[in-house]
C-alpha cells in the first residue's frame, strides 16, 4: 500500500492540501491500522472526517482507502499470476 508521503502528495495535487493528519491517522498506528481501513466503517469514519476536515477531508479519507485497495489488489493479482506461471512451468506447461 502506498506510504503516507505518497498519499499526502496525491492529496496535495488533487486539492492543494496534503491532509497529512488523515493519512497518518489511517496508517501510522500499527495496532489500529486494519480497523481504520475497514470499509464497513466508512460511514462512521467518513462522518468524523467531514466534521473535522470538511467534505474535502472526507473525500480524501475515502480516496486513501481506494488507493490502498487498488494497490493491494494489484499486488495480489501480480502474485497470483506469477504463482500460476510458476506452477504451469513446474509441470512443463508453457
Ligand atoms: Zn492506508
Amino acid at each position: 500500500m502506498p506510504p503516507v508521503p505518497s498519499h499526502t502528495k496525491s492529496s496535495l495535487e488533487r486539492t492543494g492540501r496534503d491532509f497529512k493528519e488523515i493519512h497518518e491517522w489511517l496508517d501510522m498506528d500499527a495496532e489500529k491500522k486494519a480497523e481504520r481501513h475497514d470499509v464497513t466503517k466508512i460511514y462512521e469514519y467518513g462522518k468524523m472526517m467531514e466534521e473535522k476536515f470538511g467534505k474535502e477531508g472526507r473525500d480524501e479519507y475515502i480516496r486513501h482507502l481506494h488507493d490502498d485497495m487498488k494497490a493491494k489488489f494489484s499486488h495480489l493479482q501480480h502474485d497470483f499470476e506469477k504463482q500460476i506461471a510458476d506452477t504451469l512451468a513446474y509441470f512443463g506447461v508453457k
